[in-house]
């Protein structure tokens, strides 16, 4: 498969000097073109980090102080993200990647309709296109995200959350970006809501081909929309492999335990167990495998040394990789 953006050895740091802490560490993430990959991870684990750092919208004191983010766009030769000048940093972001924030449906301006906010997006990236045509446009992406285009001269606060969050999906689509993160699209609505919009996002990329990069820290519904997972823990990647595989035979037991946090959506019921303990704290990282302290396999080379994400000795080892002693791996994979 051909891959869209590559992460490599990406760190992100907050505070500098010795007070700084490290939220992401030395992650390699290949997202491919037309799949959904999701981040699963507790609050705290560095996947909104990572998201903002690829994209470089980090909110000081964050620093990305080391790796690679390469873009490979359309046509044309590929790019480090990381290396862009801020003009064209402001470019690639909507027009190439676009982000649906945390929250998102909360950040519509609420005193503009929400035609204008649509078309405001084109209006600072397309400058030449006629303002008939961004208001066809508009209208456009209203009726993909399922808004009826009546509702366009709509202000926010007349709009449900659900209608909101689709808003901020259509807003991110208008320029029709080859990449769209969702950084907990939907956590504010209810679950029968989530699905709803998370199905209908599935439904455009298949029609528009754009990939995604879904964050959640409910794996339940990774399992569903995605095509690959991979988990984070303590700010770096613990497990990858397909959906199917996470959900069946997941080998990272912090894999384990966040599929037993959540109620499955299909398939036979789980048992609820939950993960004892709570996620690391990043200024106090336990040493070696940062899970070692929480972890119920936890055994002698767990506390003194680091488990590095690798292949796993197993049939389909090809597709997915960990990081934990329980599981043999050949060399680190990317
Ligand atoms: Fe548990 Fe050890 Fe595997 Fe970490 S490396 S997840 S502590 S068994
Ligand atoms: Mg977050």
């Amino acid at each position: 498969m051909e891959p869209v953006l590559e992460i490599r050895n990406l760190n992100v740091e907050y505070g500098l000097g010795e007070r700084a802490v490290r939220a992401v560490r030395d992650v390699n993430l290949t997202l491919h073109r037309g799949e959904v990959l999701g981040l699963a991870g507790e609050s705290g684990s560095g996947k909104s980090t990572l998201a903002y750092g690829l994209t470089r919208l980090l909110a000081p004191p964050g620093v990305i102080t080391g790796g690679e983010v390469i873009y490979h766009p359309e046509k044309g030769d590929a790019y480090d993200v990381l290396g862009l000048s801020d003009k064209a940093l402001r470019a690639f972001r909507w027009a190439e990647t676009a982000i649906v924030f945390q929250g998102a449906m909360n950040s519509l301006n609420p005193v503009h309709k929400i035609s204008t906010q649509l078309t405001d997006v084109l209006r600072a990236h397309e400058p030449r296109m006629s303002e008939h045509s961004r208001s066809a446009r508009a209208r456009e992406m209203l009726k993909l995200v399922g808004i009826s285009p009546d509702r366009m001269d709509a202000y926010p606060h007349q709009l449900s959350g659900g209608m909101r969050q689709r808003v901020m999906i259509g807003m991110a689509l208008i320029l029709q970006p080859q990449v769209v993160i969702m950084d907990e699209p939907t956590t504010a609505l209810d679950v029968v809501m989530q699905r709803q919009i998370l199905g209908q996002l599935i439904d455009l990329r298949e029609r528009l081909g754009f990939s995604v990069i879904f964050i959640t820290h409910d794996l339940s519904l990774l399992v569903e929309f995605s095509n690959r997972i991979a988990i984070m823990y303590g700010g770096r990647i613990v497990e990858q492999a397909p959906a199917a595989t996470i959900y069946r035979d997941a080998l990272h037991p912090y894999s384990k335990g966040l599929l037993g946090s959540f109620p499955a959506l299909r398939g036979p019921r789980r048992e609820l167990t939950g993960i004892p303990g709570s996620p690391p704290d990043l200024a106090a990282m336990p040493s070696g495998c940062s899970f070692h302290p929480r972890c119920p396999q936890a055994f002698e080379p767990c506390a003194p040394h680091i488990p590095v994400l690798g292949r796993p000795d197993t049939p389909d080892g090809a597709a997915r990789s960990v990081a934990c002693w329980l599981h043999p791996t050949e060399q680190p994979v990317g």
